[in-house]
């Protein structure tokens, strides 16, 4: 039995930045208030982040924002402090993203100061991790990824369970590219049992995610692998449909799990 509730993630990325994302959160909160057992997140634009926040409000949807700079406040043009994201409503954050590495410049330094400053701000990261396709062939999938996972390990084992942590290989990102089953298991195995060297409790209590094209099609394959807790879903996240379709898959492993 699973003992980690699963967590479903959507990231909007730039996308449903007005009026559709407001619509398609509210759609969302009433098609999955009856789906306990699942955590659901949304993390949509930060344009309208406050605006679905008050929709999101005492609802079984949580939001996230999709980055967050790590200081508190100044003179950072076009940046959002992680303080403002509360404010905002926001729970959780998404950090690390391999957009935001390979396009933004995020390093392991950097995204380590921002999992430090989220935390502080009381904010939930979801730290995401992945290697690319020339790494994966050139057999460095592990070091690379376990090096991602080292640069914050210790700052989110001082609160076991807060922060979750998404694997997506890179080469499977919006590409329709999707890990197997047992290759996307191997990866999580050696990331909780990395998260269990550094202290038990982190191992048995982190919600690692899997991300990259994960689809009401292949979700339930993922989904019931020992340690795969949830997903990170990008496209599929756009649509009511198909996000709310792996939120019931998600649930329906839930509760297989909590049978057996
Ligand atoms: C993502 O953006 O984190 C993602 C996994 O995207 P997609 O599901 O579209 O591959």
């Amino acid at each position: 039995m699973k003992e980690r509730t699963p967590l479903i993630a959507g990231n909007w990325k730039m996308h449903h930045g007005g009026q559709s994302g407001f619509a398609l959160a509210s759609e969302l909160v009433a098609a999955v208030g009856g789906l306990d057992d699942v955590d659901v997140v949304i993390a949509p634009p930060f344009t309208v982040l406050a605006a679905i926040g008050t929709e999101t409000e005492n609802t079984r949807v949580e939001l996230a924002a999709q980055n967050a700079h790590a200081k508190l406040e100044g003179a950072f043009t076009g940046e959002i402090s992680c303080g403002m994201l509360v404010e905002a409503g926001c729970k959780w954050v998404i950090l690390g993203h391999s957009e935001r590495r390979q396009l933004f410049g995020d390093t392991n330094d950097g995204v380590r100061e921002k999992v430090q400053a989220a935390m502080a701000a009381g904010l939930r990261p979801i730290v995401c991790i992945g290697e690319t396709l020339a790494q994966r062939e050139a057999g460095e999938t592990m070091e690379v990824v376990l090096g991602q996972l080292d640069a914050v390990t210790d700052l989110i084992s001082v609160k076991a369970g807060t922060a979750a942590v998404a694997y997506e290989p890179v080469w499977a990102i919006g590409t329709g590219r999707v890990a197997g089953p047992e290759q996307a298991q191997e990866v999580h195995a050696a990331i909780r049992g990395r998260l269990a060297e550094h202290k038990a409790s982190l191992g048995a209590q982190t919600r690692i995610l899997y991300g990259g094209s994960v689809k009401p099609e292949n979700a339930a394959g993922l989904l019931e692998c020992e340690d795969i807790d949830g997903a990170l879903v990008g496209g599929a996240s756009l649509k009511v449909d198909s996000f709310v379709k792996i939120v019931q898959i998600a649930r329906e492993g839930a509760e297989r799990s909590s049978a057996n």
